[in-house]
């Protein structure tokens, strides 16, 4: 007998044929003679919906209020999934995170997974139960509920996945597989049939949000047998996994991200320890930076510029100016209109005309590049957020219509 683990996305249980639907890939598992856990997130749309339900009451309510807000999305989905295996005649439970015992950090919509209790999960499971778990929750030390960021779940499925030793995890979603770009920007975007851990990783850090980074992370830390499949339809997906064949073309695909902001720090001293004071208040705050730049200014002065999640905007912007004394900086300047546009490829960095290929897309289309930034495995250029799209399809057609 196996243990696998099923995780089914917003669209997968939008509504209650998609719920039923689903209750039936369950059942089918389980009927095969698995053990089977099963995470869901809320339904459709219902975190933004709720999103836009606080902003009506309270536009600055307390991140630890919106968590307690949004986690109920889940809630509503394990029971209705669970009412529909209750229909089918079948055995099952539906549980929240705290009712698990998933513990997580206490960093409000943004917490990490600390650990799992099993031993409640373990004894349905030794029932023969179905269990359905909330997704994109934890509980921290104080009794609270945290949320794990937008599209947590896929991390919730993963870290129940390893704290069980599953034999599979399974992401169901309104794909069928990971793509080489964003199926709904590039429609000739091609499915890949395996990924490894590394480059998925680097995909859904740049914001391919078919998986939630983390848990790509989580998968490959704790070796997590992971895999993305349709609910809709009944083919092959695509497996993540240590490693690969090796593919004809040197990049495994594009990625984007539309949510970023610019800061530029302007006229500050050119003196031992500035990007220190600055980062290290930012991240004292909880906020990610993400590239940074330094440049020389006029006399002896530099600028540092630096992107950061636009939802961190506002509160970066007060925080540095907060501290426009100590930090000695002359101006702040912001731009919330960037995007970024990311190759991803293991081996890239050893090719330096993968870069100069991406550069010639961009240029041939008529794009300006901001600032570029690499990795091990990934070439990155921040651009003018009207231009992402667009930068996405000709970075695309050179790789793969031309190769
Ligand atoms: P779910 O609600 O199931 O979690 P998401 O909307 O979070 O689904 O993720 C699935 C979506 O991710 C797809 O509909 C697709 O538009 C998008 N996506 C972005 N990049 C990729 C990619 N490289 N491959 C596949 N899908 C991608
Ligand atoms: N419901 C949450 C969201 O919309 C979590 C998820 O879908 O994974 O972000
Ligand atoms: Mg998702």
């Amino acid at each position: 007998m196996s243990l696998i683990v099923q995780k089914f996305g917003g669209s997968s249980v939008k509504d209650a044929q998609r719920m039923r639907n689903v209750a039936g890939i369950i059942a089918e598992t389980y009927l095969q003679g698995n053990d089977v856990l099963v995470v869901l997130s809320a339904q459709g749309d219902t975190t933004d919906d709720l999103i836009a339900k606080a902003e009506e009451i309270n536009p600055h309510a307390s991140k630890r209020e919106m968590d307690m807000l949004l986690s109920t999305g889940e809630q509503v989905s394990v029971a209705l999934c669970a009412m529909a295996l209750e229909a089918m005649g079948l055995p099952c439970v539906s549980l929240a995170a705290w009712q698990v015992d998933i513990q997580s950090t206490g960093v409000h919509s943004d917490a990490r997974i600390k650990r799992i209790g099993t031993e409640r999960i373990q004894s349905e499971l030794d029932q023969h139960r179905i269990v359905l778990v909330t997704g994109f929750q934890g509980v921290d030390r104080n009794g609270d509920v945290t949320t794990l960021g937008r599209g947590g779940s896929d991390t919730s499925a993963v870290a129940l996945a390893a704290a069980f030793r599953a034999d599979l995890c399974q992401i169901y979603t309104d794909v069928d597989g990971v793509y080489t770009a964003d199926p709904r920007i590039v429609p000739n975007a091609r499915k890949l049939d395996e990924i490894s851990y590394d480059e998925m990783l680097e995909l859904a850090s740049q914001g391919a949000q078919v998986l939630h980074n983390r848990s790509v992370e989580l998968a490959k830390k704790f070796r997590v047998n992971l895999e993305v499949v349709s609910s809709l339809e009944r083919k092959p997906g695509t497996k993540v996994k240590e490693v690969t064949k090796v593919e004809k073309t040197n990049i495994a695909g594009v990625a984007k991200d539309t949510s970023i902001a610019q800061i530029a720090l302007v006229g500050l001293q050119h003196d031992p320890g500035v990007a220190f004071q600055v980062f290290d208040l930012l991240s004292k705050h909880d906020i990610n930076v993400d590239v940074i730049l330094q440049s020389i200014g006029r006399e002896d002065t530099k600028d540092i510029t630096f992107t950061v999640h636009k939802k961190d905007l506002a509160e970066t912007e007060r925080i540095l100016t907060e501290h426009k004394e100590s930090l000695k900086f002359e101006h702040i300047e912001t731009n919330e209109k960037m995007g970024k546009v990311s190759i991803v490829g293991a081996g890239l960095m050893s090719n330096c005309g993968v870069a100069a290929k991406m550069f010639e897309a961009l240029y041939e289309a008529g794009i300006n590049i901001q600032m570029i930034n690499t990795s091990e495995i990934r070439v990155s250029v921040l651009l003018d957020e009207a231009d992402v799209n667009k930068a996405v399809r000709a970075v695309h057609a050179k790789f793969f219509d031309e190769a």
